[in-house]
């Protein structure tokens, strides 16, 4: 959700084996789908090769602050270790699997709603260079809902149809979310009311959503 400034793996010297490895071990995985049936693939394990999770998921966790890649949710993993996402679902992108551009620290909410979907469309990357949440995004207060400006519809509607899916495909506008970020937003907002006497002095990284605090901040300034 928030924009991912990824480096190349070759700056992350604990990935060196996932930079040796991942398209050699992404044409195995290949290889083993293509001799199985469909069926009998849906219910193969997917594995990390080497143990590579343990380096991988402190790497990505890095790039989002510890925050979800998709809805900003945060703290993530607490009670269990947070998923991996692949942005290219693995059964039908196995030559992805392991592609370090693939990857993305996730929670298990949006980790769930996107393989619901099973049917792949191309959403926005929140690593792609040119992605910003303030170009496609914004939060409704009333319905406490992410939406996408609408004109982009008119001005850029292939953008405008990838915001979309994206925002569909990890069920950001879930009722559950939608409560949350209005309780949020009430908590913030009384936090920069307050500032003498705080209920919550954390720090911008620390919230849930980040887009919250930015939208409660300006409301401030402009109040
Ligand atoms: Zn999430």
């Amino acid at each position: 959700m928030e924009k991912i400034n990824r480096p190349p793996l070759s700056d992350i010297p604990t990935l060196k084996k996932l930079e040796d490895n991942w398209e050699q071990w992404g044409q195995e995985l290949k290889e083993y789908q293509d001799s199985k049936g469909k069926k009998e693939r849906a219910g193969q394990q997917f594995s990390w090769r080497e143990g590579i999770a343990k380096d991988l998921r402190p790497a990505l966790e890095n790039l989002t602050d510890g925050h979800c890649s998709f809805c900003d949710g945060f703290p993530i993993g607490e009670t269990v270790e947070p998923p991996i996402e692949h942005y290219h679902p693995k059964g039908d992108f196995p030559l992805q699997a392991y592609q370090w551009e693939n990857l993305f620290y996730c929670c298990t909410d949006c980790n769930s709603e996107a393989n619901r979907h099973k049917v792949f469309e191309f959403t926005l990357k929140p690593d792609e260079a040119d992605y910003e949440f303030k170009s496609y995004f914004y939060f409704d207060l009333e319905s406490g809902e992410l939406l996408v400006y609408e004109h982009l519809e008119r001005d850029k509607p292939e953008e405008y149809k990838r915001a979309n899916s994206f925002l569909k495909r990890y069920g950001i506008n879930s009722p559950k979310r939608k409560e949350i970020r209005k309780g949020l937003f009430n908590d913030v907002k009384n936090y920069f009311q307050n500032p003498y006497n705080p209920t919550d002095s954390r720090e911008r990284k620390l919230w849930k959503y980040r887009y919250i605090y930015d939208f409660a901040e300006r409301l401030h300034a402009a109040s």
